[in-house]
């Protein structure tokens, strides 16, 4: 930590305290070389983890999501502005949950959920990605899936006519 009036590097604690926030130190300072005092503040980290397949964990990134989802709605009816608000969303969500980790999937579905509202395109690219679907027959069953059944039915009913 360096000071803030002559950049040195060294410095002494002269006072440590819990601050009025859960989870958070007050350090009062002491520069070394200029004798100025000043305040740090310490926390712990509430980043959320995204647990991924192979069980390891990553901290959950905005960017990284928004990058994700930009890719799937290239193209799309989708703008970047709109990802961005998708994205701001769900992390709101996450906080709101007040979870310290996530399922990859789960957190996937959640992805999906917003964007089959949205568009049918950008929504079935990301599965792509996301389900790593492993032939053909697992993506049809997805799309029939999310397929409302009455637009099912109008079809059947077609070809039967
Ligand atoms: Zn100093």
């Amino acid at each position: 930590m360096r000071c803030p009036f002559c950049n040195h590097e060294e410095s002494k604690v002269t006072d440590s305290r819990n601050s009025d926030q859960p989870n958070a130190i007050r350090r009062r300072r002491e520069c070394l070389r200029c004798l100025r005092r000043f305040t740090t503040f310490e926390t712990v980290d509430l980043t959320i983890q995204v647990q991924k397949r192979d069980g390891h964990y990553e901290d959950f990134q905005q960017d990284k999501l928004i990058k994700g989802l930009d890719a799937a709605c290239h193209h799309t009816r989708i703008s970047h502005q709109q990802v961005c608000e998708i994205a701001y969303k769900i992390t709101a969500e996450l906080m709101d949950r007040q979870v310290r980790d996530i399922d990859a999937t789960e957190l996937g579905k959640l992805v999906m959920s917003y964007l089959q509202k949205l568009d049918m395109v950008a929504y079935i690219r990301f599965a792509c990605v996301y389900k790593r679907f492993k032939d053909v027959d697992e993506l049809k069953v997805e799309i029939e899936n999310i397929v409302p059944h009455n637009q099912q039915e109008t079809a059947n009913a077609t070809k039967k006519s």
